[in-house]
């Protein structure tokens, strides 16, 4: 027997849960399938325990320095690593606790546990059960790529999941990958106590980012005691008596690190491999990301693909903006687009790299006429009184047309700082609109205006 909706959603991510509430409200019968947690990586595995662990680990760096603002502790600083865990769970379950109260109370919508495949263009089967749809909607997310280093199967290995759940402070923690999720795990463990290698194969860390940012990003990780090693052209893996011997490099520096834990953080590949897309005909990319046009919509009429999956963005506002795209398209009479939406993120160490548009790298290689403006955060206010003075920011202007195209703020508060550049990119306002902007004193934001006033 095969039972019928009016839409089926794959994955209860950022964008399925919100979606399925859209639908439910116009009426609408949804079948919602997640084969695990409701949240996904982000309340799971990702964002939230992430940013959690963060903040323990910040609260420990605060209190090493706490003599640098005149607070005197009786005492060492010591991490309890199963209570920072049990920190981290909470913030996890209470969200996700949030989200089975929100989900289960929609009405018309059936939560199905469950591991979904589809059979058919507009027919799925979970636990051997067939339910089909004029509608299906895509939210499957991705996971840890397991890298295909010469090894890799032959010692254990953490990955973002199961480092959540260590509760235990390793000895020396060799992380694979000097990029976002690497970076942020490497300077969290390592102000929990850990000695801390970074393995990076590109010739600098967070190669996406232009050479500035990664060399003081290297530098402040560096300053906490952090060794990177950088151009690791020979990753490989074996068995050691002290736990894994990372190869490294075959021509400088020591060629093996032997570490107690090995985390492999070199990317992330889509969930799609066991969604039966070739019985759908739902087109993916060589990597496996579901191809969709701007509207999200696959190549199989009636289903939409969101989040991770798609390969449009990586990131739990870029799946969220995706659900939004596809309820306002779908619901509202809109006709919203993915294109509309300026490439922003973070990346979570301390102090916080906030990105929004291009590079001052991309600018350049896209062939336009640029002015830079640069502040180090020595010379911000808020940042000297606070005492964390690390990193700059940098502001991109078209020359042309006066236009930001984009900007990096690295350091304290730039991780909410970078909205105000955002938000005046999104309203496609010149850069002297921001220039001319009264901001509040003391701030980072409130040198933003001044950054732009003294562009290159
Ligand atoms: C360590 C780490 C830290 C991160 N930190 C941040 C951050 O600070 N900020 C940020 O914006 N992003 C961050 N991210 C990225 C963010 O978590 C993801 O971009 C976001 O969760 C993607 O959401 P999604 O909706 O695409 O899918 P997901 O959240 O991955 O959810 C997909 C869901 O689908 C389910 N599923 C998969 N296949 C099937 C199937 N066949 N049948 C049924 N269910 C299925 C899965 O179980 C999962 O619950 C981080 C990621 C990691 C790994």
């Amino acid at each position: 027997m095969t039972r019928t909706f009016d839409a089926i959603v794959i994955g209860a991510g950022q964008a399925g849960p919100a979606l399925a509430g859209r639908l439910s409200g116009a009426g609408q019968r949804v079948a919602m399938i997640e084969r695990k947690y409701l949240g996904g990586t982000c309340v799971n595995t990702g964002c939230m325990p992430t940013k959690a662990l963060v903040a323990s680990a910040k609260a420990a760096q605060t209190a090493r320095r706490a003599a640098d603002y005149g607070v005197v502790l009786s005492g060492g600083v010591a991490v309890d690593m199963p209570k920072v865990r049990a920190r981290a769970h909470t913030v996890t379950m209470n969200a996700r606790n949030g989200l089975e109260a929100w989900v289960g109370g929609m009405p018309g919508v059936d939560l199905i546990r469950g591991q979904a495949a589809f059979v058919g263009p507009h027919e799925v089967e979970v636990n051997g059960e067939r339910l089909t749809a004029p509608k299906i909607f895509i939210n499957v997310g991705g996971r840890a790529v397991v890298p295909d280093f010469p090894g890799v199967h032959d010692v254990p290995s953490l990955n973002n999941t199961s480092i959540i759940d260590l509760g235990t402070l390793p000895r020396h923690l060799v992380v694979v990958g000097g990029s976002y999720i690497g970076l942020e795990f490497a300077q969290m463990y390592r102000r929990f106590g850990a000695e801390v290698t970074v393995v990076e194969k590109g010739p600098r860390l967070v190669g996406r980012e232009d050479p500035d940012v990664s060399e003081a990003i290297q530098a402040i990780l560096e300053g906490e005691g952090i060794t990177a090693r950088t151009r690791a052209e020979c990753i490989s893996f074996a068995p050691h008596p002290d736990g894994v011997a990372v190869g490294v490099d075959c021509t400088s520096g020591d060629p093996i690190v032997v570490g107690s834990h090995v985390l492999l953080a070199v990317g992330r590949q889509p969930n799609t491999d066991d969604l039966g897309l070739a019985a759908a005909g739902i087109e993916a990319d060589a990597r496996g990301f579901i191809k969709v046009d701007d509207q999200l919509r696959t190549s199989v009429e009636g289903v939409w693909a969101m989040g991770d999956c798609n390969g449009k963005g990586a990131f739990t506002h870029t799946s969220w903006n995706d659900y939004e795209i596809v309820a306002a398209n779908l619901l509202d009479g809109d006709s919203r687009r993915v294109s509309d939406r300026i490439e922003t993120y973070a990346l979570f160490v301390d102090p916080p790299l906030g990105r929004c548009g291009m590079t001052e790298t991309a600018a350049r290689a896209a062939g336009k006429t640029i002015r830079v403006g640069k502040r180090a955060m020595t010379r911000v206010g808020r940042a000297v009184e606070k005492g964390e003075t690390q990193g700059f920011m940098k502001v991109v202007v078209d020359a042309d047309t006066d236009a930001i195209l984009g900007a990096a703020i690295l350091g304290v508060e730039g991780d909410e700082a970078i909205h105000a550049i955002l938000d005046t990119m999104s309203a496609k306002q010149p850069y002297t609109t921001l220039m001319r902007t009264v901001h509040i004193h003391p701030t980072v934001s409130e040198l933003i205006p001044t950054v732009l006033g003294e562009l290159k």
